[in-house]
């Protein structure tokens, strides 16, 4: 609730704002000076020049219906040079506050000059127009004379009659690197026919040298281009990162200041260059992000998995001319921590819907009037994806043609522009809610990761979250389908972790493009999955933070999975007296050990909301996986060959992680009374940026966890 408490919030602060600052009557409606208004004739016209796109505001007449928007091209004299068109129409569902009405034209060359007016209609009998409001237009971002600056894509060099092409992406993308020490452009990956796959990395002075340097920033991302016959977003993306890469604005100044912004302009290079929305091989990304059978998804998951973006938008347009301008979705599969869906939706409804009715667009939620069934829970999509690996996220949709509320788009360039610049908005929207709102992102990311951890709840299999309608006047009239989950598609309970076989995890798999073969080991790798080797398989618990989706991939119940693998259920649920020794695979769930316990070299241990009384120590163990839990007594884990996740811990007395020789430990949000002590381990521990409190020192590789 809180986005609508947000709201709701603005709109009376708006007005409180208005009541104390709007000029007395008498300048606001100057009668004196002009001609006396007619009646029903709008009133207090205004302009204010934006990226691409010039905001319109009026006083509200007294039972208008709608309201359309007249745009005419003129000279510097203000003579007509074009005919008058009406370009808009502005209706109550617009915008969720219809006391202050405001429309984004869009859809013309950036820089020209134009008078507007605007009129009500009652029904369909128009009134009389307003007095007109000119401007010049805002021209495209950079100083012509000034190298860097003067850069421009192929999509603004010819007006948008041509997308910028690959050849041109990848030579302007070079440019903005060699010419900005704010860009670092970083290859991810190749497409299937061995196109780049780049990203901007951009920050202020410099952009952090390394992806962990990077994510201890707290990033956030912009995927612009995954079907590559959607390309209005991908050209916004190239704008804005020039913008990012020579403005000295402040506003530009502060995002880079405290922050990483990364942006991935063209994930599916192979199918932008043949405008196909799959790749060469004809897959859907967007329906691969799971499973990554292609290279291009692939190579986005291990971004994924190695930047730590804590909030991201996806690029896209839909082929719909009745929605609102700009369709967007949070994650809304069960799966995803409730904190993930509730701070992604309060970035839409809260924020989205609030600066949209100030600025003049019309974002509501994706599903769209004549929708059918878009914007379920497929996991493979990234928007689901992404919040299941604990991303604050959501879809955009660029509304891909004119239609009634957009009368003059029959122009493709006009049209294009438009979309373009309702995502440039959305974006740079996007940068200031990251910037304004960072704590409650990362509160919701902390959340996340610890419920996910501590492997509660159902399994939900497919299903979402409801979207419900915003309140009226609104601009979510027509959210997506219910998608509750079926009865044959939810865990009740979950299992402890998936075990599978050597043919399972090593096997090769040729379910990607023809002549790559890869396994599941590879992809739960890039996944950045924690698996234990036994002496009969492989397993992988679900104690971990991405456990949302690690059953959709490996349980015999998943729709699109990669393995029936075998479930492993908890060995231990309830109360054990004196001393216990884990020799093989033990698996704690809920249970309470009143002794020591002795984890033996090769067994290992998994306890999720565990209460231990005395010791926990681990020695050459295969695997130790301790969250959600509480140890009155030291925790010790030295020697282990395999995956350590000690999360969401609560400590009284000292921790030592030590010489473990796999990859990084994963130690965080814990509670530590005692020192923290962490040396000698092949690679030092990290904490996703989730601090660990500890009364004590932290010490040596933890000295900064
Ligand atoms: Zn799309």
């Amino acid at each position: 609730m809180r986005d609508r408490r947000t709201t709701i919030f603005s709109v009376l602060l708006a007005a409180t704002l208005a009541t104390t600052f709007a000029p007395a009557p008498a300048l606001a409606d100057p009668a004196g000076v002009t001609a006396q208004a007619e009646p029903n004739q709008v009133k207090n016209l205004t302009v204010v020049q934006g990226d691409g796109y010039a905001t319109l505001a009026w006083t509200p007449v007294e039972g208008a219906t709608d309201y359309q928007i007249e745009r005419t091209p003129v000279a510097a004299d203000g003579s007509a040079t074009g005919p008058a068109v009406i370009t808009g129409v502005w209706r109550p569902n617009r915008q969720i506050n219809n006391e202050s009405p405001t429309f984004a034209d869009a859809g013309f060359n950036p820089g020209t000059q134009f008078q507007w007016r605007v009129r009500a209609r009652f029904g369909t009998t128009a009134q009389p127009y307003s007095e007109p409001v000119s401007g010049t237009t805002s021209a495209p971002w950079g100083d012509p004379n000034v190298p860097g600056e003067n850069l421009r894509t192929q999509w603004e060099t010819t007006l948008a009659a041509q997308y910028t092409s690959d050849v041109n992406e990848y030579a302007y993308t070079a440019a903005l690197d060699a010419a900005s020490d704010r860009v670092r452009v970083t290859e991810i990956g190749k497409t299937v026919l061995g196109r780049p796959i780049n990203m901007f990395v951009l920050g202020y002075p410099t952009p952090p040298a390394t992806a962990e340097a990077v994510a201890k920033t707290s990033p956030l991302l912009i995927n612009c281009n995954v079907h590559g016959n959607e390309p209005g977003d991908r050209e916004a993306c190239l704008i804005m990162a020039r913008k990012l890469a020579f403005s000295n604005d402040a506003r530009t100044i502060d995002l880079l200041s405290h922050t990483t912004v990364l942006i991935v302009p063209t994930i599916n290079g192979d199918g932008r260059a043949a405008n196909t929305r799959g790749n060469s091989t004809g897959q859907d990304l967007n329906r691969d992000y799971s499973l990554i059978r292609q290279p291009e998804t692939a190579a986005f998951v291990q971004m994924l998995r190695d930047y730590h973006p804590v909030a991201s938008y996806d690029g896209h347009e839909f082929g719909n001319s009745s929605a609102g301008d700009l369709p967007m979705l949070p994650p809304r599969h069960q799966n995803v921590a409730q904190s993930i869906f509730d701070e992604s939706q309060h970035m839409i409804e809260g924020h989205m819907y609030t600066e949209g009715a100030k600025d003049g667009w019309w974002p509501c939620p994706y599903g769209c009037n004549g929708g059918g069934s878009v914007g379920l829970s497929e996991e493979t999509i990234l928007r689901n994806t992404a919040g299941l690996k604990n991303v604050v996220n959501s879809l955009l949709e660029l509304r891909s043609s004119g239609g009634t509320t957009r009368p003059d788009e029959g122009n493709t360039a006009n049209n294009r522009r438009r979309k373009t610049y309702s995502a440039l908005w959305t974006f740079n929207q996007f940068l200031d809610y990251h910037r304004a709102n960072l704590k409650e992102i990362t509160t919701a990311r902390a959340d996340a990761i610890t419920f996910q951890v501590s492997n509660t709840g159902r399994i939900v299999f497919r299903g979402s979250r409801p979207i419900e309608a915003h309140p009226a006047p609104h601009p979510g009239e027509a959210p997506p389908p219910i998608d509750a989950p079926k009865d044959n598609l939810i865990l009740d309970t979950a299992p402890c972790a998936y075990k599978l076989t050597e043919e399972q995890y090593h096997g090769a798999r040729t379910d990607g493009p023809a002549g790559r073969v890869t396994t599941v080991a590879e992809r739960i790798a890039a996944h950045g999955w924690q698996v234990v080797k036994t002496s009969d398989g492989y397993v992988v618990p679900l104690a971990q933070p991405e456990r949302g989706l690690i059953p959709l991939l490996l349980d015999g119940l998943g729709v699109e999975k990669l393995v029936d693998a075998e479930r492993v259920y908890p060995t231990l649920t309830g109360k054990h007296n004196g001393k216990l020794v884990v020799s093989g695979f033990a698996c704690l769930k809920d249970a309470t050990v009143t002794g020591p316990v002795r984890v033996q070299p090769g067994a290992t241990l998994v306890a999720t909301g565990t209460s231990f009384t005395g010791p926990v120590e681990a020695t050459g163990a295969a695997g130790v996986f301790l969250t959600d839990s509480k140890v009155v007594g030291p925790v010790r884990v030295t020697g282990t060959t395999g995956p350590v996740v000690v999360v969401d811990a609560t400590v009284d007395g000292p921790v030592v992680v030590s010489d473990n020789r796999a990859n990084a430990p994963l130690v965080a949000a814990n509670t530590v009374t005692g020192p923290l002590e962490c040396s000698g381990n092949a690679a030092a521990p990290v904490n996703l940026e989730v601090a660990n409190s500890v009364q004590g020192p932290k010490r040596d590789q933890c000295a900064s966890l």
